[in-house]
């Protein structure tokens, strides 16, 4: 249930303290880097436009496809994952960067539908495809949802203003 702004932000907002205060790759981390991590965390829920489309054409996809499934698993995360490793080895940093960004944003954004609630009703199927188990903690449902999602959304995008006016000035005094 976490909302696209909570999910794109959140995992802007955690690479961008990763590339400032922990890595030691800063100069392979750059905008497209944390544009594309944005992007990744918003990823898996590509299925929900997806089953719309499918719906409109008087589809129903199999469970797999539909909300929640197969792009709220740490497998689709490997697939982005995989093809980063190798260009790792192959010494193209920058573009090995944008797969790990993309993976980390899926595992994010499936971690906050497992702790928050999101996904499909079962929760997430961490194990796929060893097993189709879904797992939850669905915090936010277990409190009553109603509006802590908007509330969480507020937060997150002030907190994000304020780091960036402070980075900014700090940057100044340099
Ligand atoms: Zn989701």
């Amino acid at each position: 249930m976490p909302l696209a702004v909570t999910h794109v932000l959140l995992t802007i907002i955690v690479v961008d303290i990763w590339r400032d205060y922990f890595t030691k790759h800063k100069r392979y981390v750059t905008m497209h880097t944390l544009f594309l991590a944005g992007v990744g965390g918003l990823l898996p829920d590509l299925d929900v436009p997806f089953n719309i489309a499918a719906n409109w054409m008087g589809m129903t996809l199999p469970k797999l496809l539909q909300h929640g499934g197969i792009t709220h698993t740490p497998f689709f995360a490997l697939l982005f994952f995989i093809p980063g490793y190798l260009l790792w080895k192959k010494r193209k940093h920058r573009m090995a960067m944008y797969f790990y960004v993309v993976s980390f944003g899926i595992l994010f954004h499936i971690f906050l539908d497992w702790f928050l609630g999101g996904g499909s009703y079962e929760g997430i199927m961490w194990l796929f495809p060893f097993s189709l188990q879904g797992f939850k903690v669905h915090l936010l449902l277990l409190v009553g949802g109603g509006n802590i999602p908007s509330a969480l959304d507020a937060v997150i995008l002030l907190f994000w203003l304020w780091h960036e006016e402070m980075k900014h000035k700090i940057t100044d005094f340099i």
